[in-house]
């Protein structure tokens, strides 16, 4: 043997072994939650239906949709929200947020959620609109999401999830100041906290182990973005403080234009941080669809998700 072959097997035997993730058959099967967005045209409209048409056989657990910043969806949010009531077999949660109303108006909206069937809120502040520096409480609105759970209880007694940030929230003060924050919207009535996107799985499961500490105990669900774009997302994150790692922009080097094989790799970047979350244990996962159903519904399968009936 000569000695560069020597070297190459004394690399491989000295290199840390891995253990394969369990199998799927191993595993119970997941449960999920889609979240889409208010479509603006007739085209987006279209795309969205095809999409939740197309990830409804997973039976979902719920599918969340989105309020646009400054409550500038929320004709749009309550439309979509009721026809998946009317003509689907899903079961949607409406997401209402603090900005640019006062309690009585957010109230109306959640009161109109109600009569409609709307069983399940996602409370969250929101953010300042475009070109505003800064978030500012309305005079006269909730101020921050766990004052708004406390309201939302007192209209009906809706389930109510919240956010969470394994990162932390980009303006938190310190980490635990901002856990504080989740304890409190969860001690106010949330039932469930859903996170930001993130990439690095180490630090969702780090941040599971400070909620458990810190008393904890409702479930936090991992969101999960497949990135198929992956400047827009390094972009995207970088606003709402997720870190992108440097494996990742290495994934993607060289694939600007060749969308074809950035959407295979997105689905093996997917797949194995679910994989990985789910060989730790955790069986609930929340998928920002972006209203593209492809990506999330092969990564689900590779959950174990099958389609029902
Ligand atoms: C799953 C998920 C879904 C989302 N959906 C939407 C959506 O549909 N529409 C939308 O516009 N945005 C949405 N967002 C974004 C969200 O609105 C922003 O991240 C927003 O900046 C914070 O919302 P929050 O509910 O987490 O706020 P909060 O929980 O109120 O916290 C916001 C910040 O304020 C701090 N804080 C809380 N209470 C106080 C206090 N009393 N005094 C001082 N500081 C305080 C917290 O520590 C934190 O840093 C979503 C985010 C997630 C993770």
């Amino acid at each position: 043997m000569d000695q560069a072959s020597n070297n190459t097997l004394q690399r491989w035997l000295t290199g840390p072994r891995i253990g394969a993730l369990p199998a799927m058959a191993e595993l119970p099967a997941p449960q999920l939650s889609f979240e889409f967005f208010p479509p603006k045209t007739e085209a987006l409209e279209s795309q969205l239906w095809s999409c939740i048409r197309r990830l409804e056989p997973l039976a979902p657990r719920f599918v969340s949709v989105t309020y646009g910043a400054g409550g500038t969806t929320q004709a749009r949010t309550h439309a979509t929200v009721a026809r998946i009531v009317s003509e689907t077999t899903l079961t949607p949660a409406a997401h209402l947020t603090c900005v640019g109303a006062t309690r009585a108006e957010v109230n109306a909206v959640a009161e109109g959620y109600w009569a409609a069937g709307v069983r399940h809120i996602v409370a969250l502040r929101g953010d300042a609109p475009a070109g505003e520096a800064g978030y500012q409480p309305h005079p006269g609105g909730y101020a921050y999401a766990a004052d708004l759970v406390e309201g939302l209880k007192r209209v009906a007694p809706f389930e109510i999830s919240v956010a969470a940030y394994p990162e932390g929230h980009p303006t938190a003060v310190s980490a635990e100041l901002d856990l504080d924050n989740l304890k409190r919207k969860i001690d106010a009535g949330a039932t469930r906290a859903i996170t930001q996107y993130f990439f690095d799985s180490t630090l969702y499961l780090r941040f599971l182990d400070r909620c458990a500490k810190a008393g904890i105990t409702v479930p936090i669900v991992p969101g999960i973005m497949p990135v198929t774009n992956y400047s827009q997302a390094a972009r995207f994150s970088a606003m709402c403080g997720a870190s992108v790692p440097g494996w990742m922009g290495k994934l993607y080097e060289g694939l600007d234009e060749d969308p074809e094989t950035r959407r295979m790799v997105s689905t093996v970047v997917a797949a194995e941080q679910v994989r990985l979350l789910q060989a730790n244990g955790v069986d609930e996962f929340h998928f920002y669809t972006l209203n593209r159903p492809d990506l999330v519904y092969a990564i689900a399968h590779i959950l174990g998700a099958r389609p029902k009936g």
